[in-house]
């Protein structure tokens, strides 16, 4: 496989308590962050994994009932996060933007989707016609605020599901297939479903030559894969299906079980974006 640089970069953050996303867990409340993934193709430029939150995020949630959906995740969205601050601070030419990768369309993962608008947008059909097509209040109660995607994305969108289908080196087993988004074998599409319609995750292999799976919102922390622990049936009955996802959290687990090295990484998860930088943990 082609190589890629990747960081995972924090843009904004909320709380919850720890126990809304892991079955028995505390009542403390725990940050989670929003991480973005930021993917250095060799000659492509920067490809974006998801959006993080912005300022967009606090104008679409301004009216009822979306209003509801900040009241549900209180959200800290500060100046550092505005872009184009966000990508000057990490040394990121806004001309190198090449594309923006979308794991799912809930509100956190693609609030920043307007400043990407005139680029390439590669995302699932399922999860855009879902979008698309909901009613207002059951799209906020189920965490979409379609006014964050300009529609004009629709037309240069590249879904998961019509790019050819590879098979994945065997650091990703039990996973074995994936979609060949660019058509080099370089970012491989994985449909890990369960957490709402259209969710999935993307695997490459690093510039330090360690696989990678961005599993975006398939579990809130690696913890949950380590324990095959998923959040109480509550929390994902409301968003997606209970069955499905304990079947993709079980799938996740294997792979962590079959090799250590294969970095999995969460997108709300600061305890495994750390153990992959190799940080300290403070
Ligand atoms: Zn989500």
């Amino acid at each position: 496989m082609i190589r890629v640089g990747f960081r995972w970069l924090e843009r904004g953050k909320t709380r919850h308590p720890e126990t809304s996303t892991l079955k028995g867990g505390s009542l403390r409340p725990v940050d989670f962050p929003a991480l973005v993934g930021v993917i250095a193709h060799p000659t492509r430029g920067h490809f974006l994994f998801d959006t993080g939150y912005d300022p967009a995020f606090i104008e679409a949630t301004e009216p009822f009932p979306e209003r509801f959906y900040r009241w549900a995740t209180p959200v800290a969205v500060r100046e550092e996060h505005h872009w184009p601050a966000w990508l000057a601070r990490d040394g990121i030419a806004e001309d190198s933007l090449a594309g923006l990768i979308v794991s799912h369309f809930h509100g956190d993962h693609v609030a920043g989707a307007r400043h990407l608008a005139h680029l390439p947008m590669y995302c699932a059909q399922a999860g855009l016609a879902h979008l698309r097509q909901g009613a207002r209040f059951a799209l906020v109660r189920k965490g979409m605020l379609p006014a964050l995607v300009p529609t004009a994305m629709d037309a240069q969108a590249h879904f998961f599901e019509h790019a050819p289908e590879v098979a994945l080196p065997t650091a990703f087993a039990p996973f074995t297939s994936g979609r060949d988004i660019l058509g080099d074998g370089s970012l491989l599409a994985v449909e890990l479903p369960g957490h709402c319609p259209g969710h999935w995750g993307l695997a490459f292999v690093d510039a330090n030559d360690r696989a990678v799976l961005l599993c975006a919102d398939a579990v809130w922390s690696g913890k949950a894969i380590d324990e095959n622990r998923p959040p109480p049936r509550l929390t994902t009955a409301l968003m997606g299906d209970t069955a499905t996802y304990c079947g993709t959290l079980d799938q996740l687990h294997q792979a962590r079980c079959n090799n250590g090295e294969l970095a999995i990484l969460p997108s709300h998860c600061p305890a495994s974006a750390i153990a992959y930088r190799g940080d300290d943990a403070d």
